[in-house]
């Protein structure tokens, strides 16, 4: 058992880095006094490896959205650091931050701050009340004693696929990954031609670097026409005009269905969509609209059919159909709730007061605070606005 912590995060992506830096630079607590715990062996890993294997150039969101308190720390930094190129490293009117930036920033805080003293590589697999607060439980055996605790865990574990997929993987497990699986295998090694399934963002940039690695050898196939918003919420939400009237609804099976209603789900920026016409009208990609009804598993080839009557023929089927929304950390957290009595809502996702506390010194951000923080919650915006609220008890 360690001795007695300020803070204990539970999860070392976005949301639990942004909570961090803000605890530390606020300081509401020291490097000494607080633990991160995370089965990855380095912070923001999943964010990394997720974002590098769809080679995603820009964020989608603006350079005052990252994991610093000032929100003008990334712009500074890239006039600090002379590396930086204005017109190429900020992309647009929204001054988009390249994604080697943006990581480059996060790396920065990370040292500055000194996280790796504060950093445990492991999983958390229960926590229970105790009387300095909360005694958290990791894989490895170890206990950690906190007086609060942000439970700060992400749902970018809980892969979606249809069912078709499922099967597929099942009968075929080379013909066909998701996209986020850890055990992808590097697209050179992989046999076009190549189908990629979904319409979002997550697919357009995995297919725009298909399509240059393995020109005229890639089929985009998405369910509905192109949704184009350059954000995926509207920018209000992040002020109060849309959160107050939000937070006052008292029944949360109407702020989840304020939320679904609120999120452009499925939707890219216009710029994409151009690349995409681009390499649509050069022969270098094709793009079907159509549900995959069923498949054929031939000796060299997979044909997915269409509920429009086509067949596509693919070696190599790629997923980019999203993630599981249902309450992440399933596993560990429901015997949780029931052993601490947690309010949910319906939808199986925490209900928190205003300042995102589930229990007495018992937090939460991210994903786990959308019924609080709104549709913005998942995003980095979400992670500032959980960080900000939580740094300031
Ligand atoms: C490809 C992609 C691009 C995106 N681009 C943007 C963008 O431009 N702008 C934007 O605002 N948002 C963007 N998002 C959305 C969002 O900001 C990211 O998904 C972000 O990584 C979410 O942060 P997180 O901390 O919730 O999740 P993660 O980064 O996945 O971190 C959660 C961490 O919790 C850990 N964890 C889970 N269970 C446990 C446990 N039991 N014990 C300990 N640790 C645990 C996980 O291992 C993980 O490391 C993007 C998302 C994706 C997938």
């Amino acid at each position: 058992m360690f001795a007695l912590l300020q803070w204990a995060i539970i999860g070392g992506g976005i949301q639990g880095l942004t909570v961090a830096t803000y605890l530390l630079k606020k300081n509401k607590t020291t490097i000494n006094q607080l633990k991160i715990v995370d089965p990855n062996p380095k912070p923001l890993e999943n964010w990394k490896r997720c974002t590098s294997v769809i080679s995603m150039p820009y964020l989608r969101s603006p350079s005052v959205h990252h994991l610093d308190t000032e929100p003008f720390s990334l712009q500074s930094f890239s006039k600090i650091e002379h590396k930086y190129q204005p017109s190429t490293d900020f992309y647009g009117r929204y001054k988009r931050p390249s994604l080697h930036m943006f990581n480059d920033h996060c790396d920065h805080l990370i040292n500055e701050l000194e996280i790796e003293h504060s950093y445990v590589a492991s999983t958390v697999r229960n926590i229970q009340k105790s009387d300095g607060g909360w005694n958290v439980h990791l894989q490895n055996g170890e206990v950690l004693e906190a007086e609060k605790v942000v439970i700060a865990i992400g749902i970018s574990d809980q892969l979606h696929l249809p069912e078709w997929a499922t099967k597929l993987k099942q009968a075929n497990p080379n013909a066909l990954y998701h996209v986020f699986d850890k055990k992808l295998p590097v697209f050179e090694k992989m046999s076009a031609p190549f189908v990629v399934v979904g319409g979002g963002i997550t697919a357009t940039h995995l297919t725009i670097k298909l399509a240059s690695m393995f020109p005229g050898e890639v089929t985009m196939i998405k369910r509905h026409p192109f949704r184009v918003h350059d954000f995926d919420s509207n920018p209000e939400w992040l002020g109060p005009k849309k959160r107050l009237p939000f937070v006052k609804i008292k029944d949360y099976e109407k702020r989840r269905h304020a939320i679904k209603s609120a999120r452009h789900k499925g939707s890219i920026p216009s710029d994409l969509r151009n690349r995409l016409s681009h390499l649509v009208r050069t022969d270098k990609l094709l793009i079907k609209d159509g549900i995959v009804k069923d498949y054929q598993i031939h000796p060299s080839d997979v044909q997915l059919l269409l509920d429009t009557g086509e067949s596509i023929k693919a070696r190599s089927i790629i997923m980019a159909t999203g993630f599981e929304q249902n309450l992440p950390g399933r596993d560990w957290l429901e015997p949780v709730i029931k052993q601490e009595n947690l309010p949910c809502a319906k939808c199986g996702y925490p209900i928190v007061n205003h300042m995102l506390e589930w229990a007495p010194n018992l937090y939460v951000s991210g994903a786990l605070a959308e019924l609080e923080v709104g549709p913005i919650a998942r995003n980095i915006s979400g992670a500032r606005v959980a960080a900000n609220i939580i740094s300031s008890i």
